[in-house]
């Protein structure tokens, strides 16, 4: 069974523009999968439906076996990394990594367990009981990653996470998420315009073009190089 399944997965924004036309994606259990294409090919729109971030205008989207087309972020278990890292700028980066568990209602004793381990993964120990803002870009976005992790979701969902970064970080980070699928492996779904992130993260890249799935297949497949 498919970890996520779309078909015939349609948006329209307002009555004439239509975003993403009739996209059928099956995604294996802990696949990677690097969805690129051209600004405005309807990349993020696709991701923020599965995320349950956006409406869907026709079709089914399946996480596991579940139609979760009307449910609310919260009942799908995926976690979402932005590229604006999204982190509430007045807690600390415990605080930010503990809220989602927070909501759930976790033990306090459990978090904290939960935390240590993402970062242990991360390199998060020293910045703890610091503010997002005193934090670097890099640091921010690791920090976004690790309150996916702690939350131990079903599937990952990255929009360019990486492109408020300068090369050297974006570089690091990609080999950072390379090992955190290899080290845990969930499925993911990476939407990104940059063919070298595509490359080296997919396990297969979907390639969108102008709402629509162009061309499915491993990196080699899709770019001739491995
Ligand atoms: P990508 O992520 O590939 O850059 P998007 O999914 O963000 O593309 O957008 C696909 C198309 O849908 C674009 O033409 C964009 O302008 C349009 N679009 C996205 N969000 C909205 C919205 N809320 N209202 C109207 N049009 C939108
Ligand atoms: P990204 O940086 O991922 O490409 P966008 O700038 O496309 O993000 O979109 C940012 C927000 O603006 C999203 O919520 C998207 O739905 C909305 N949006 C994008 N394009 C349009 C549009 N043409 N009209 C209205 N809202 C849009």
């Amino acid at each position: 069974m498919a970890a996520i399944s779309l078909s015939k997965l349609n948006k329209h924004y307002g009555s004439l523009f239509h975003a993403v036309k009739d996209v059928d994606l099956e995604i294996a259990d802990k696949e990677f999968v690097a969805l690129v294409g051209p600004s405005g090919c309807g990349k993020s729109t696709t991701l923020r439906m599965i995320a349950g971030l956006e409406d869907i205008t026709s079709g089914d989207i399946r996480i596991g076996g579940k139609v979760v087309n009307h449910l609310p972020p919260r009942d799908r278990d995926v976690a979402m990394v932005f590229q604006n890292y999204a982190l509430y700028q007045h807690m600390s980066v415990y605080d930010n990594l503990a809220f989602g568990l927070r909501n759930k209602k976790t033990a306090e004793a459990e978090i904290k367990v939960a935390i240590e381990r993402a970062a242990g993964m991360l390199g998060l120990h020293e910045l703890l009981q610091r503010k997002p803002k005193q934090l670097s870009g890099g640091q921010q976005q690791r920090v976004a990653l690790g309150r996916c992790i702690v939350r131990n979701p079903q599937v990952f969902l990255f929009d360019e996470p990486l492109s408020n970064l300068d090369a050297k970080l974006r570089a690091q980070m990609r080999i950072e998420i390379k090992r955190l699928h290899a080290e845990i492996p969930t499925t993911s779904v990476f939407v990104t315009h940059d063919q070298v992130e595509a490359m080296t993260l997919g396990d297969r890249v979907v390639i969108m073009r102008d709402g629509r799935v162009q061309q499915i297949g491993t990196p080699l497949q899709v770019y001739g190089k491995p």
